[in-house]
């Protein structure tokens, strides 16, 4: 991906290294947000978590390092015009670009669908955080948080998704595109008319739902990409393969393989991935948010 020469975002709070703070009260999570506390989590990140538990895997040391040096405290001065990340920290470098393209993307979208657009501010944190959505730790990866309209993520996740066989700089700006996708829902109203749904269904229907909203969440993060590329030619070969390639490896189907258990689409939250890998291609396709109906009847 070609993203080092693009803006960044103003649009992200460093968390980092603040790793005693919030932990004091862990439970006190903050019931009382009712329905717009619920998470949506980023690519089959419920399943990474049962996947670890699974597997033993200990994910939950995905917060690392904790060296003396500090990171995320900014003694270096912030590179010019751009956001107050460090500028030798190239994974936050990298974020802060694409949120940006995200910024540039959707807000002439929906101007032209006579709406505004309000970003989201993305979070990032290491060990765990606290949202309007209660305390989350690192291991259930990146999510969105309906309630305070804020996406957050742990770095680390990256490496993460290396581990998985979902490398490269494009399946990153995938998950960060596809949270983003959850924002636009939350903008357009969706999130809560689809966790009201929820409430009054059954558990295979409200995972169903579920599938529903995260793939349309892909099928956004296609569009994004398909005119993120358009305005700032963002992607080089490989690139598409990448987001495909992660699009299949973090799939439902996949990760419950992955885990060494049995696929039951019945419990699935996020789609397939053959289901993951259309909808996002999909959105890249058409660069229309008008085709992302996943909730369309027989889509
Ligand atoms: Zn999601």
């Amino acid at each position: 991906m070609r993203w080092r020469d693009l803006r960044r975002s103003r649009n992200i709070e460093d968390r980092r290294g603040g790793r005693s703070m919030g932990r004091t009260r862990g439970a006190s999570h903050s019931g009382s947000l009712g329905g717009t506390g619920m998470k949506v989590g980023g690519g089959g990140i419920l399943l990474l978590l049962l996947a670890s538990m699974f597997l033993g895997t200990d994910l939950t040391g995905l917060a690392g390092g904790g060296s003396a040096s500090g990171i995320g405290n900014t003694a270096q001065a912030p590179r010019s015009g751009s956001s107050n990340l460090p500028a030798n920290d190239d994974t936050a470098q990298f974020v802060s670009s694409i949120m940006a393209t995200t910024e540039d993307v959707w807000g002439p979208l929906f101007r032209q669908a006579g709406r505004t657009y309000t970003p989201p501010k993305l979070v990032l944190f290491s060990d765990g955080v606290r949202s309007a959505c209660g305390y989350t730790s690192s291991a259930a990866g990146p999510f969105y948080c309906p309630g305070d309209n804020q996406a957050y993520i742990d770095l680390d996740f990256f490496d993460e998704l290396r581990r998985m066989g979902a490398g490269g700089d494009f399946a990153g700006a995938y998950v960060l595109a596809h949270e983003v996708g959850h924002h636009i829902q939350n903008q357009l109203g969706l999130s809560m008319q689809v966790q009201r749904r929820q409430r009054s269904v059954s558990k295979t229907e409200a995972n169903a739902l579920s599938v529903r909203t995260e793939l349309q969440a892909d099928c956004y993060a296609g569009v994004w990409a398909h005119h993120a590329h358009k305005q700032f030619q963002l992607l080089e070969p490989g690139d598409l393969e990448e987001g495909m390639n992660a699009a299949a490896k973090i799939g439902d189907d996949a990760m419950m393989r992955s885990a060494g258990r049995r696929v039951r689409p019945e419990s699935f939250t996020h789609g397939s991935s053959k289901q993951r890998q259309t909808w996002l291609y999909k959105g890249l396709q058409t660069g229309d948010a008008n085709q992302c109906d996943t909730f369309r009847p027989n889509s």
